[in-house]
């Protein structure tokens, strides 16, 4: 039987590299722009690109539920949200695996944060604010992730997530009708603080610093509001890469845009104080 040799075609493709999206991510740094006194340079995303990027030494990163919760959510409901939020940035799957971020839930905090304090007795909690807002721009302000990090290396000791149960009605389910704020989204922005990143100007990204702010995240489902940018992904898999313990920082850092930071930095002993809220949409605002 004769075979009919198959002529080869050698296409010589060119292989045109797709043009890649140039991150947009920004880190938090140890130059704090809202600090008058130091001057932090931007990149050409608005990143602070001066100071060191702060950061987690030791994984798995912890958090702790406070005792009480919200008497305006249910308990388990509230907290499934939260679980979510934290898994969110934990199940990023790059290039080469899973990113190596990892939490871990502690045990509850019985003592709540002392209203106006920078700094609760124990680190790592997630408290509801039911009664007041004890934060500037209360019926702005949606949550407030707090980090006390070590000034020259970026080392973070300490972190805690306020919820701004008192001015704002959150959402637990996928209600996608409801003009109540997705507790998850909300959540899911502040969990990226807490890993040392900053406000993104990217439009898609969690990270923006008002909720909601584009209709491309938040038009669509509620999936998708609460879901991760591809440029949120590989900022994740550029600071926790799926080897292990290689977290080191990409040259450039950032921090948050300081338009949306009302807390101020406030310098003790070598150790710096950050706070940075996601604020609500301003209706009627283009953005
Ligand atoms: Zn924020």
């Amino acid at each position: 039987m004769k075979t009919r040799a198959l002529p080869v075609i050698l296409t010589s493709a060119f292989l045109v590299a797709a043009p890649r999206a140039a991150s947009a991510f920004c880190r938090t740094t140890t130059c704090d722009p809202n600090n008058a006194e130091e001057e932090c340079r931007r990149n050409e995303n608005d990143c602070v690109r001066d100071g060191v990027p702060i950061k987690w030494t030791e994984l798995p990163i912890v958090y702790r539920f406070h005792a009480e919760g919200s008497s305006k959510l249910d308990s388990a409901g509230a907290r499934s949200a939260v679980r979510s939020a934290f898994d969110a940035w934990a199940n990023v799957e790059c290039a080469r695996g899973r990113t190596s971020l990892r939490f871990r839930e502690g045990s509850d905090i019985a003592k709540d944060k002392p209203l106006g304090k920078k700094e609760a007795a124990e680190k790592f909690g997630i408290f509801f604010r039911d009664d007041e807002w004890p934060h500037q721009d209360a019926e702005e302000s949606l949550a407030l992730t707090t980090q006390i990090y070590r000034k020259t290396s970026g080392t973070i000791d300490y972190a805690d997530i306020e919820i701004n149960t008192a001015d704002t009605d959150f959402r637990l389910t996928d209600d996608e009708g409801s003009t109540k704020v997705d507790l998850q989204a909300v959540v899911t922005h502040e969990v990226g603080h807490y890993i040392g990143l900053a406000h993104s100007n990217d439009p898609d990204s969690i990270m923006v610093a008002r909720y909601c702010a584009s209709a491309d995240r938040c038009g669509q489902s509620t999936d998708v509001a609460r879901g991760l940018s591809e440029d949120d992904r590989r900022a994740v898999c550029t600071v926790y890469p799926p080897a292990a313990g290689s977290s080191e920082a990409p040259p450039q850092g950032c921090a948050q845009a300081s338009s949306a930071s009302p807390a101020g930095a406030v310098v003790i002993g070598g150790l710096v104080f950050l706070g940075c809220t996601l604020v609500r949409r301003r209706f009627g605002r283009a953005t």
